[in-house]
């Protein structure tokens, strides 16, 4: 039995921000209309190491295929060289059941998350949005600059973080890289005002940014939080905002930016108007006006890991890129 296996820097080049967005919109769509399956979450902790280990097996009906993601999660990393995801995909034959690929985890994470955020955008955020806040200067935020300049004419992006060395050097590493007017934001008051959207990609686990700060129009990717006690958000701003989410399932288990405004009473349930599959295939409003706030709340979802994983095979076997292994 062979099996191919395809490497960080094989991933990047096999999986175009732009064609990862394309993939996933096919795949929230079929989620949406119900073609996927993929188990709510479960994460182990890691005794003595403050990380966790998380199994997320999927099948993407809209690619039919099938693989699982193993992924370890270990913050605090900034003085190790090591990723804070990492893992490993393994894509398997839905007809046979048979290993196809291993495929490293952390380019996939870091390209299909802000893929997503990607389509979210373009679906939800105003056709003229061109001023970006990026709260944030990690592995995500160095991805969702890229998306955010595939979905929409960006010409301005401030960024902020908690270490503004940090920030610092994402908005040099972005200026070399892009001609678009990149400067750094000392708070993020001043990051998100006037933002035409806002990601947030940050660890943090109490709100960093405020509703008060957010101006009408805009649209926000709230990335960063998976789990039902953090957020990045205050509820000013998930009130005042029309919601959004990936998947209904994993909203209401596991996005603290929603389950926290909902146990103050804030919000309820129908507080989220729809998974942006459901928007795409017409079957929830999206954007109404050009001054209502949009939010997307992404958890991340295993099947968006299938689909991009189909995608880097299908393209490594057509490109010639990876080693293939008899195992
Ligand atoms: P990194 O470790 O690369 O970056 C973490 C960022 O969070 C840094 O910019 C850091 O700022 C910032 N940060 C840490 N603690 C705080 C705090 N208390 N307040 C504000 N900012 C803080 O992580 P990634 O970029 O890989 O991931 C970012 C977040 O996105 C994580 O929470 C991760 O779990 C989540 N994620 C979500 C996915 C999804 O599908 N929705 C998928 C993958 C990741 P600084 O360096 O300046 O200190």
């Amino acid at each position: 039995m062979k099996v191919l296996i395809i490497d960080r820097q094989q991933i990047k080049e096999l999986l175009p921000m732009r064609a990862c967005m394309d993939v996933l919109a096919n795949t929230f769509r079929a989620y949406s209309r119900g073609e996927s399956v993929q188990p709510l979450r479960t994460m182990m902790k890691v005794p003595g190491s403050g990380g966790i280990l998380a199994p997320m097996p999927g099948y993407d009906g809209a690619s039919k295929a099938l693989a699982g993601k193993l992924i370890t999660v270990f913050h605090n990393e900034s003085e190790t060289k090591f990723d804070s995801h990492q893992g490993l995909v393994v894509l398997f034959s839905a007809k046979h059941g048979n290993p196809l690929a291993i495929m490293d985890a952390i380019e996939i994470t870091a390209i299909r998350t802000a893929a997503a955020s990607g389509v979210a955008t373009e679906t939800l955020a105003r056709k003229e949005a061109a001023t970006l806040a990026i709260l944030g200067s990690g592995v995500q935020a160095r991805s969702h600059f890229t998306a955010m300049t595939e979905a929409r004419n960006i010409q301005s992006v401030r960024i902020w973080s908690q270490t503004s060395k940090n920030a610092q050097k994402l908005a040099e590493e972005l200026s070399d890289l892009s001609s678009t007017d990149i400067t750094v934001s000392n708070d993020v008051q001043t990051a998100v005002d006037n933002a035409h959207i806002v990601c947030t990609v940050t660890t943090a686990a109490e709100p960093i940014l405020e509703g008060a700060w957010l101006s009408p129009g805009a649209h926000i990717n709230a990335v960063g939080s998976s789990m039902a006690k953090r957020r990045e958000l205050d509820s000013e701003a998930v009130v005042n905002s029309k919601l959004y989410v990936d998947s209904r399932e994993s909203a209401t288990n596991e996005a603290g930016d929603f389950l926290i405004p909902l146990s103050e009473g804030a919000v309820s349930h129908d507080h989220i108007l729809g998974e942006i599959g459901e928007v795409l295939e017409g079957g929830a409003d999206g954007r109404q006006s050009s001054d209502e706030i949009t939010l997307f709340k992404s958890l991340g979802m295993a099947v968006e890991d299938v689909a991009a994983a189909q995608y880097i095979y299908s393209q490594a076997k057509e490109k010639g890129g990876g080693v293939w292994v008899d195992m």
